[in-house]
Protein backbone atom coordinates (compact mmCIF):
# COMPACT_ATOMS: atom_id res chain seq x y z
CA UNK A 1 0.00 0.00 0.00
CA UNK A 2 1.09 3.12 -0.53
CA UNK A 3 1.87 5.89 2.13
CA UNK A 4 -0.50 9.09 2.00
CA UNK A 5 -0.27 10.57 -1.16
CA UNK A 6 -0.79 14.75 -2.20
CA UNK A 7 -0.37 16.50 -5.21
CA UNK A 8 1.46 20.24 -5.68
CA UNK A 9 0.76 22.29 -8.52
CA UNK A 10 3.81 24.39 -9.08
CA UNK A 11 1.98 27.69 -11.06
CA UNK A 12 5.05 29.87 -12.00
CA UNK A 13 3.56 33.47 -12.51
CA UNK A 14 3.46 36.35 -10.23
CA UNK A 15 2.25 39.98 -10.56
CA UNK A 16 5.73 41.17 -9.74
CA UNK A 17 8.58 39.70 -8.57
CA UNK A 18 9.64 40.41 -4.40
CA UNK A 19 13.10 41.29 -3.65
CA UNK A 20 13.49 38.43 -1.48
CA UNK A 21 12.33 35.70 -3.21
CA UNK A 22 14.17 32.70 -4.83
CA UNK A 23 11.59 30.66 -6.20
CA UNK A 24 11.10 29.60 -9.24
CA UNK A 25 8.65 32.22 -10.34
CA UNK A 26 8.52 35.22 -13.20
CA UNK A 27 6.23 38.13 -13.80
CA UNK A 28 3.23 37.65 -15.35
CA UNK A 29 2.33 39.32 -18.84
CA UNK A 30 0.69 36.70 -21.47
CA UNK A 31 -0.19 33.43 -19.52
CA UNK A 32 -1.83 31.13 -22.09
CA UNK A 33 -3.95 28.86 -19.68
CA UNK A 34 -5.44 26.23 -22.27
CA UNK A 35 -1.83 25.53 -22.57
CA UNK A 36 -1.00 24.94 -19.05
CA UNK A 37 -4.02 23.18 -18.87
CA UNK A 38 -3.41 20.40 -21.10
CA UNK A 39 0.40 20.38 -19.67
CA UNK A 40 -1.11 19.65 -16.08
CA UNK A 41 -3.74 16.99 -17.42
CA UNK A 42 -1.00 15.30 -19.49
CA UNK A 43 1.51 15.27 -16.35
CA UNK A 44 -0.88 14.05 -14.04
CA UNK A 45 -1.75 11.25 -17.03
CA UNK A 46 2.18 10.57 -17.17
CA UNK A 47 2.37 10.58 -13.62
CA UNK A 48 -0.87 7.70 -13.18
CA UNK A 49 1.13 5.71 -15.60
CA UNK A 50 4.53 5.69 -14.29
CA UNK A 51 3.40 5.45 -10.17
CA UNK A 52 -0.27 3.93 -10.31
CA UNK A 53 -3.29 5.51 -8.88
CA UNK A 54 -3.02 6.35 -5.36
CA UNK A 55 -5.88 8.42 -3.52
CA UNK A 56 -5.23 11.98 -2.77
CA UNK A 57 -4.98 13.66 0.50
CA UNK A 58 -4.13 17.01 -0.57
CA UNK A 59 -4.02 19.38 -3.51
CA UNK A 60 -1.62 22.23 -2.81
CA UNK A 61 -1.82 25.47 -5.25
CA UNK A 62 1.63 26.59 -4.98
CA UNK A 63 3.96 29.44 -6.54
CA UNK A 64 4.43 31.66 -7.74
CA UNK A 65 0.86 33.47 -7.32
CA UNK A 66 -1.96 31.01 -8.02
CA UNK A 67 -4.69 33.03 -6.70
CA UNK A 68 -3.61 34.85 -10.30
CA UNK A 69 -4.94 31.47 -12.16
CA UNK A 70 -8.35 31.59 -13.34
CA UNK A 71 -11.00 29.71 -11.27
CA UNK A 72 -11.80 27.60 -14.44
CA UNK A 73 -7.98 26.63 -14.18
CA UNK A 74 -8.14 25.62 -10.94
CA UNK A 75 -11.40 23.63 -11.47
CA UNK A 76 -10.26 21.45 -14.45
CA UNK A 77 -6.63 20.83 -12.17
CA UNK A 78 -8.70 19.51 -9.18
CA UNK A 79 -11.27 17.96 -11.65
CA UNK A 80 -8.19 15.89 -13.50
CA UNK A 81 -6.70 15.35 -10.31
CA UNK A 82 -9.78 13.42 -8.69
CA UNK A 83 -10.32 11.79 -12.05
CA UNK A 84 -7.27 10.33 -12.19
CA UNK A 85 -5.88 9.90 -9.02
CA UNK A 86 -9.08 10.31 -6.94
CA UNK A 87 -9.04 12.78 -3.96
CA UNK A 88 -10.20 11.01 -0.93
CA UNK A 89 -13.43 12.85 1.09
CA UNK A 90 -12.53 16.06 2.51
CA UNK A 91 -8.88 15.49 0.88
CA UNK A 92 -7.38 19.16 1.81
CA UNK A 93 -7.13 22.05 -1.34
CA UNK A 94 -5.17 24.47 -0.73
CA UNK A 95 -4.75 27.86 -2.53
CA UNK A 96 -2.33 30.41 -2.20
CA UNK A 97 -3.37 33.87 -2.53
CA UNK A 98 -2.06 37.11 -3.01
CA UNK A 99 -4.18 39.21 -0.42
CA UNK A 100 -5.14 41.60 -3.49
CA UNK A 101 -6.75 38.41 -5.38
CA UNK A 102 -8.85 38.10 -2.36
CA UNK A 103 -12.19 39.28 -3.01
CA UNK A 104 -15.97 38.17 -2.34
CA UNK A 105 -16.08 37.21 -5.79
CA UNK A 106 -12.96 35.37 -5.99
CA UNK A 107 -13.39 33.34 -2.58
CA UNK A 108 -16.89 32.49 -3.97
CA UNK A 109 -15.27 31.01 -7.47
CA UNK A 110 -12.31 29.30 -5.39
CA UNK A 111 -14.65 27.63 -3.43
CA UNK A 112 -16.92 26.13 -6.69
CA UNK A 113 -13.94 25.34 -8.05
CA UNK A 114 -12.66 22.77 -4.90
CA UNK A 115 -10.49 24.86 -3.05
CA UNK A 116 -11.21 24.38 0.85
CA UNK A 117 -8.44 26.13 2.40
CA UNK A 118 -6.56 29.58 1.42
CA UNK A 119 -2.88 30.44 2.89
CA UNK A 120 -2.65 34.12 2.48
CA UNK A 121 0.95 35.85 1.62
CA UNK A 122 -0.24 38.69 4.14
CA UNK A 123 3.69 39.40 5.31
CA UNK A 124 3.13 41.86 7.56
CA UNK A 125 0.08 44.22 8.94
CA UNK A 126 3.05 47.28 8.82
CA UNK A 127 2.84 49.02 5.21
CA UNK A 128 6.32 50.47 6.04
CA UNK A 129 7.01 46.80 6.25
CA UNK A 130 5.08 45.48 3.17
CA UNK A 131 6.83 48.14 1.60
CA UNK A 132 9.99 46.94 2.29
CA UNK A 133 9.50 43.64 1.19
CA UNK A 134 8.05 44.98 -2.16
CA UNK A 135 4.86 43.18 -1.70
CA UNK A 136 2.21 45.15 -3.62
CA UNK A 137 -1.07 45.07 -1.05
CA UNK A 138 -0.90 47.24 1.91
CA UNK A 139 -2.14 46.81 5.86
CA UNK A 140 -5.73 47.46 4.94
CA UNK A 141 -5.53 45.29 2.31
CA UNK A 142 -4.08 42.18 4.25
CA UNK A 143 -6.84 42.65 7.04
CA UNK A 144 -9.77 43.05 4.63
CA UNK A 145 -8.40 39.21 2.88
CA UNK A 146 -8.14 37.73 6.37
CA UNK A 147 -11.46 39.02 7.84
CA UNK A 148 -13.32 38.12 4.33
CA UNK A 149 -10.73 34.25 4.48
CA UNK A 150 -11.56 33.78 7.93
CA UNK A 151 -15.54 34.15 7.59
CA UNK A 152 -15.32 32.05 4.57
CA UNK A 153 -13.05 29.19 4.85
CA UNK A 154 -13.15 26.92 8.16
CA UNK A 155 -9.03 26.45 7.25
CA UNK A 156 -6.79 28.74 6.31
CA UNK A 157 -3.33 30.03 7.13
CA UNK A 158 -1.59 33.55 6.64
CA UNK A 159 1.93 33.93 5.91
CA UNK A 160 4.03 36.83 7.97
CA UNK A 161 7.55 37.73 7.87
CA UNK A 162 9.87 38.98 10.67
CA UNK A 163 13.58 40.03 11.60
CA UNK A 164 13.48 42.68 9.07
CA UNK A 165 16.13 45.57 9.52
CA UNK A 166 15.44 47.85 12.28
CA UNK A 167 12.58 45.72 13.46
CA UNK A 168 12.60 45.17 17.32
CA UNK A 169 11.15 42.71 19.40
CA UNK A 170 8.44 45.21 20.54
CA UNK A 171 7.48 45.72 16.94
CA UNK A 172 7.36 42.13 16.54
CA UNK A 173 5.37 41.44 19.48
CA UNK A 174 2.74 44.30 18.69
CA UNK A 175 2.32 43.06 15.43
CA UNK A 176 2.32 39.53 16.01
CA UNK A 177 -0.23 39.68 18.46
CA UNK A 178 -2.21 41.84 16.00
CA UNK A 179 -1.91 39.08 13.74
CA UNK A 180 -3.15 36.43 16.39
CA UNK A 181 -5.77 38.96 17.22
CA UNK A 182 -7.81 38.76 13.85
CA UNK A 183 -8.50 34.96 14.97
CA UNK A 184 -6.19 33.24 13.10
CA UNK A 185 -6.11 29.50 13.09
CA UNK A 186 -2.91 28.75 11.29
CA UNK A 187 0.44 30.92 10.95
CA UNK A 188 3.39 30.20 9.07
CA UNK A 189 5.99 32.52 10.25
CA UNK A 190 9.45 32.83 8.53
CA UNK A 191 12.72 34.55 9.75
CA UNK A 192 13.27 37.59 6.58
CA UNK A 193 16.33 35.14 4.92
CA UNK A 194 18.38 37.02 2.17
CA UNK A 195 19.42 34.88 -0.87
CA UNK A 196 21.94 35.60 -3.13
CA UNK A 197 20.84 36.09 -6.64
CA UNK A 198 17.90 38.22 -5.03
CA UNK A 199 17.10 42.20 -5.26
CA UNK A 200 17.79 42.11 -1.59
CA UNK A 201 21.33 39.86 -1.96
CA UNK A 202 22.68 42.05 -4.01
CA UNK A 203 21.60 45.15 -1.79
CA UNK A 204 22.80 43.68 1.22
CA UNK A 205 26.36 43.05 -0.82
CA UNK A 206 26.51 46.31 -1.74
CA UNK A 207 26.29 47.15 2.21
CA UNK A 208 23.01 49.13 1.48
CA UNK A 209 21.70 47.28 4.51
CA UNK A 210 22.46 44.65 6.71
CA UNK A 211 20.11 42.03 8.33
CA UNK A 212 19.53 42.35 12.12
CA UNK A 213 22.03 39.60 13.84
CA UNK A 214 22.16 36.47 14.93
CA UNK A 215 21.33 37.86 18.41
CA UNK A 216 18.15 39.86 17.68
CA UNK A 217 17.34 36.66 15.59
CA UNK A 218 16.99 34.61 18.05
CA UNK A 219 14.93 36.36 20.37
CA UNK A 220 12.61 37.39 17.99
CA UNK A 221 12.70 33.15 17.21
CA UNK A 222 11.54 33.24 21.29
CA UNK A 223 9.47 35.33 21.18
CA UNK A 224 7.53 34.23 18.44
CA UNK A 225 7.65 30.87 20.31
CA UNK A 226 6.06 32.38 23.62
CA UNK A 227 3.73 34.31 21.77
CA UNK A 228 1.82 32.34 19.89
CA UNK A 229 1.68 29.35 22.57
CA UNK A 230 0.15 31.74 24.84
CA UNK A 231 -2.13 32.68 21.97
CA UNK A 232 -3.37 28.80 21.39
CA UNK A 233 -1.05 28.71 18.15
CA UNK A 234 2.05 26.81 19.39
CA UNK A 235 4.41 25.34 17.01
CA UNK A 236 4.05 22.36 15.73
CA UNK A 237 7.20 23.15 12.69
CA UNK A 238 10.21 25.19 12.56
CA UNK A 239 8.04 27.91 11.01
CA UNK A 240 4.08 26.58 10.96
CA UNK A 241 1.91 27.22 14.26
CA UNK A 242 -1.58 26.04 14.46
CA UNK A 243 -4.27 25.96 16.87
CA UNK A 244 -5.25 21.97 17.41
CA UNK A 245 -6.63 20.36 14.44
CA UNK A 246 -5.65 22.55 12.21
CA UNK A 247 -2.41 21.88 11.04
CA UNK A 248 -1.17 21.42 7.44
CA UNK A 249 -2.35 18.29 5.42
CA UNK A 250 -0.36 18.54 3.17
CA UNK A 251 2.63 20.01 4.21
CA UNK A 252 2.58 17.34 6.81
CA UNK A 253 3.08 14.74 3.62
CA UNK A 254 6.83 16.53 3.63
CA UNK A 255 8.04 16.72 7.00
CA UNK A 256 6.25 13.09 7.86
CA UNK A 257 8.40 11.46 4.59
CA UNK A 258 4.95 10.49 2.89
CA UNK A 259 4.76 10.62 -0.73
CA UNK A 260 3.36 13.50 -3.15
CA UNK A 261 2.84 13.53 -6.53
CA UNK A 262 4.29 17.53 -8.18
CA UNK A 263 3.74 19.10 -11.41
CA UNK A 264 4.76 22.63 -12.99
CA UNK A 265 8.11 24.31 -13.54
CA UNK A 266 10.96 23.08 -11.00
CA UNK A 267 8.52 21.48 -9.07
CA UNK A 268 9.56 18.37 -6.84
CA UNK A 269 7.76 14.94 -6.16
CA UNK A 270 8.61 11.93 -3.63
CA UNK A 271 7.15 9.00 -4.58
CA UNK A 272 7.87 5.27 -2.82
CA UNK A 273 7.98 2.66 -5.55
CA UNK A 274 8.82 -1.42 -4.78
CA UNK A 275 12.20 -0.26 -6.45
CA UNK A 276 12.93 2.35 -4.12
CA UNK A 277 11.74 6.08 -3.66
CA UNK A 278 11.74 8.25 -6.68
CA UNK A 279 12.85 11.64 -6.56
CA UNK A 280 10.81 13.87 -9.91
CA UNK A 281 11.93 17.50 -10.67
CA UNK A 282 10.12 19.60 -13.32
CA UNK A 283 12.25 21.19 -16.43
CA UNK A 284 12.96 25.17 -14.24
CA UNK A 285 12.55 26.95 -17.81
CA UNK A 286 8.75 27.86 -18.36
CA UNK A 287 9.34 27.69 -22.13
CA UNK A 288 11.10 24.33 -22.04
CA UNK A 289 8.16 23.30 -19.62
CA UNK A 290 5.26 23.77 -22.22
CA UNK A 291 7.50 22.70 -25.01
CA UNK A 292 8.31 18.89 -23.90
CA UNK A 293 6.08 16.22 -23.58
CA UNK A 294 6.33 15.15 -19.89
CA UNK A 295 8.11 12.10 -19.76
CA UNK A 296 11.07 15.17 -20.38
CA UNK A 297 10.03 17.46 -18.29
CA UNK A 298 9.30 15.62 -15.22
CA UNK A 299 12.66 13.94 -14.76
CA UNK A 300 13.30 11.00 -11.90
CA UNK A 301 16.31 9.90 -10.66
CA UNK A 302 16.14 6.83 -7.84
CA UNK A 303 17.27 8.24 -4.25
CA UNK A 304 20.00 6.29 -2.47
CA UNK A 305 19.26 4.81 1.32
CA UNK A 306 21.96 7.99 2.28
CA UNK A 307 19.25 10.46 0.63
CA UNK A 308 16.41 8.84 1.50
CA UNK A 309 17.53 8.89 5.19
CA UNK A 310 18.89 13.08 4.56
CA UNK A 311 15.58 14.14 3.88
CA UNK A 312 13.76 12.40 6.18
CA UNK A 313 15.81 13.52 8.95
CA UNK A 314 15.92 16.70 8.10
CA UNK A 315 11.94 17.10 7.17
CA UNK A 316 11.16 15.18 9.93
CA UNK A 317 13.31 17.03 12.57
CA UNK A 318 11.40 20.46 11.65
CA UNK A 319 8.88 18.93 13.06
CA UNK A 320 8.08 19.80 17.11
CA UNK A 321 7.18 15.75 17.53
CA UNK A 322 9.87 14.81 15.46
CA UNK A 323 10.74 11.43 13.60
CA UNK A 324 9.22 8.08 14.98
CA UNK A 325 12.61 6.25 15.11
CA UNK A 326 11.53 2.88 14.26
CA UNK A 327 10.65 4.16 10.42
CA UNK A 328 14.25 5.22 10.26
CA UNK A 329 15.33 1.29 9.54
CA UNK A 330 18.88 -0.18 10.01
CA UNK A 331 20.23 3.59 10.00
CA UNK A 332 18.38 3.99 13.30
CA UNK A 333 21.17 2.71 15.47
CA UNK A 334 23.98 4.75 14.24
CA UNK A 335 21.68 7.80 13.69
CA UNK A 336 21.06 7.72 17.86
CA UNK A 337 25.03 7.35 18.42
CA UNK A 338 25.47 10.72 16.25
CA UNK A 339 22.63 12.19 18.15
CA UNK A 340 23.08 11.28 21.84
CA UNK A 341 26.04 14.08 22.45
CA UNK A 342 23.55 16.81 21.04
CA UNK A 343 20.83 15.34 23.46
CA UNK A 344 23.05 15.66 26.05
CA UNK A 345 23.71 19.47 25.57
CA UNK A 346 19.87 19.60 25.28
CA UNK A 347 19.55 20.53 21.10
CA UNK A 348 17.91 16.91 21.04
CA UNK A 349 14.98 14.58 22.70
CA UNK A 350 15.11 10.62 22.39
CA UNK A 351 11.12 10.34 24.21
CA UNK A 352 8.82 7.12 23.53
CA UNK A 353 10.38 6.22 20.93
CA UNK A 354 10.89 9.47 18.92
CA UNK A 355 13.96 11.71 17.97
CA UNK A 356 12.75 15.35 18.54
CA UNK A 357 15.35 18.60 18.30
CA UNK A 358 14.64 20.81 20.97
CA UNK A 359 12.97 24.60 20.65
CA UNK A 360 16.81 25.46 21.33
CA UNK A 361 17.51 22.25 18.71
CA UNK A 362 15.37 24.00 16.44
CA UNK A 363 16.88 27.12 15.82
CA UNK A 364 19.86 26.07 14.62
CA UNK A 365 18.60 22.90 12.93
CA UNK A 366 20.62 23.07 9.73
CA UNK A 367 24.05 23.22 11.92
CA UNK A 368 22.62 20.23 13.91
CA UNK A 369 21.55 18.44 10.79
CA UNK A 370 25.63 18.54 9.44
CA UNK A 371 26.46 17.13 12.86
CA UNK A 372 24.25 14.09 13.31
CA UNK A 373 23.96 13.14 9.64
S1 LIG B 1 4.51 36.65 -4.46
FE1 LIG B 1 5.59 34.95 -3.45
S2 LIG B 1 6.35 33.66 -5.11
FE2 LIG B 1 5.78 35.64 -6.03
S3 LIG B 1 7.68 36.82 -6.06
FE3 LIG B 1 6.63 37.35 -4.15
S4 LIG B 1 7.45 35.90 -2.61
FE4 LIG B 1 7.98 35.10 -4.65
Amino acid sequence: MSPPTGLYVHWPYCARICPYCDFNVVRARSVDEEAWAKAFEADLTHLLARFGRRPLVSLYLGGGTPSLMSANLIGRIREAANRLFGLETGAEVTLEANPNDVTEASVAQWQGAGVNRLSLGVQSFDDASLRFVGRDHDARAARRAVDLTLRVFARSSFDLIYALPGQTSDDWETELKGALATGARHLSIYQLTVEPGTAFGRQVARGEWAPPGEGLDADLYELTHDVTTAAGLPPYEVSSHAAAGNEAVHNGLYWTGADWLAIGPGAHGRLTTPQGRVATEGTRNIHAYLDAPSRQRLREEMLDDGAVLTERVSAGLRRVKGIEIATLGPAAPRLLDAARPWAAEGLLEIVDGHLMATRTGRQVLDALLAEIL
